[in-house]
């Protein structure tokens, strides 16, 4: 596991992290660093992914190393997440599939109205994520959700044979947990699932420190305010090619290659690691990072207003202040792991709650219901940027335009009708 990028702010030298068996730190001295090491949606108490990914690790590394982060507070909820109080805390937040609804699923509420009817008479279930998502949490909000905090997702008008045939591991999923897809409805309600923001980039994934390179969902921009169901798959594919092609040329290239690397910032992390493992304090990691979901659950979610922002960024000040008193067990145990992701969790929450704040405007995944419009004088990036004294600070920047390529598949006003990946 990276816990460090070994780097003086303008260029990147390395990583130090360590061996999560065997509990021994690494050094590696690089002249490059791709980081690909995802986003930040497991930092919502529901999410779609497992707890120990998804935690900011790329973006805050990338942050403490001198990097420019962006687009932070756009958050994509995917619609239709699994309920843990009606199948198990361990299933809450797991995806049904958006195929379920592509084959005709329909959403109702606890009584029995099929509410995207109101919301989007014309696109119905089928319209995007973020609409979805809004008109279920809106249906639960004004106390017609089921009794387990959810709504029906119903394809039982489509018989066994069907749905076996074109949804087969959701109907093998919920079989296995005693429903039948073919005669009663699931439970499902929205769940973090992809952050848009990340690392500004240029278009090879070089950042703005020297050496370092950020991809996937690790970077920023590729997706504006709301990512469309498949596209990460083809980001992650595309900008590993191209990061690493410009990393092979930079790496090959005559005088290029980074100076070695000083040993004081090593020792001073490593002797920081040393601290952690085993502190006898008063807070697990595990309970802070789960106190930190529910702040961002709670204040930052699907519909913000400026009250609970406010709330939630002084709820995490107060957090921070007592995760400098934490119990951790030893270098291989995965508390030890939770409270090095609690460091990086802290730095993209921060980034998405003050940005969620700034930006006082709907757009994309982010909404606000105290300013439900797009203002076009926010068509602005909110960038995050860390200070000489460690402090952060927000900036906006103009977003570049769009290519001709890209231009004239915006201006072909494609619809999409149908949703298969997620
Ligand atoms: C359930 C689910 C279904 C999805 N379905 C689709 C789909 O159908 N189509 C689509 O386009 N997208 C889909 N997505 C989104 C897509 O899967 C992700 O955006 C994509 O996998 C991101 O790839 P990545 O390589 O950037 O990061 P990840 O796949 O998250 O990989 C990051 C890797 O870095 C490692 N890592 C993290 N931190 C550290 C650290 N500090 N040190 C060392 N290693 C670290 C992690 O262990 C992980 O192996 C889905 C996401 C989920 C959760």
């Amino acid at each position: 596991m990276i816990t460090k990028l070994l780097s003086d702010g303008s260029r990147v030298y390395g990583a130090l992290g360590y061996d999560m068996d065997e509990g021994t730190y690494l050094l590696f001295n690089t002249g490059a660093v791709i980081l690909a090491a995802g986003g930040y949606t497991a930092l919502y108490d529901r999410h779609s992914s497992r707890d120990d990914e998804n935690t900011g690790d790329g973006p805050a590394l990338a942050y403490e190393a001198g990097a420019t982060l962006a687009d932070i507070e756009f958050v994509q909820f995917h619609p239709t997440g699994m309920v843990g109080d009606r199948y198990g805390e361990d299933w809450d937040g797991r995806l049904v599939t958006e195929a379920v609804r592509g084959e005709g699923g329909r959403l109702f509420n606890a009584e029995g109205e099929r509410f995207m009817e109101e919301y989007s008479p014309d696109q119905m279930e089928l319209d995007a994520r973020d609409v979805v998502a809004r008109a279920i949490e809106s249906e639960i909000e004004a106390g017609r959700g089921t009794e387990n905090g959810g709504v029906y997702l119903d394809i039982s008008h489509r018989d066994r044979a069907f749905i076996k045939e074109r949804l087969p591991r959701m109907y093998e999923r919920f079989d296995s947990l005693g429903v039948d897809m073919s005669t009663e409805p699931v439970e499902v309600a929205p769940t973090s699932h992809y952050g848009m923001g990340g690392v500004v980039t240029d278009e090879t994934g070089k950042t703005d420190v020297a050496g370092l390179y950020a991809i996937g969902e690790t970077m920023a921009g590729v997706h504006g305010a709301n990512r469309l169901g498949g596209n990460s798959l083809v980001e992650t594919v595309v900008f590993g090619k191209v990061a690493g092609e410009a990393v092979a040329d930079r790496v090959d290239g005559p005088g290029e290659l980074p100076a070695p690397l000083g040993t004081d910032l090593a020792e001073r992390h490593l002797a920081g690691l040393d601290a952690m493992a085993g502190a006898d304090g008063s807070l697990t990691p595990e309970d802070a990072l789960a106190e930190l979901r529910m702040i961002l659950e709670t204040h930052a979610g699907i519909r913000r207003h400026e009250t609970e922002l406010r709330e939630g960024l002084d709820e995490l000040a107060d957090l921070r202040e007592r995760a400098g008193d934490l119990a951790v067990g030893d270098r291989t145990s995965q508390s030890f792991e939770f409270a090095v992701d609690l460091g990086f969790a802290f730095t993209v929450a921060e980034a998405l709650l003050r940005g969620a704040l700034e930006r006082t405007e709907s757009r994309g995944a982010h909404y606000r219901r105290d300013y439900t419009d797009r203002d076009p004088d926010w068509r602005r990036n909110i960038q995050y940027l860390r200070t000489a004294d460690g402090e952060m600070r927000t900036d906006t920047a103009t977003p570049g335009e769009p290519s001709p390529a890209i231009q004239d598949a915006v201006d072909a006003d494609h619809e999409l009708d149908y949703h298969q990946l997620e």
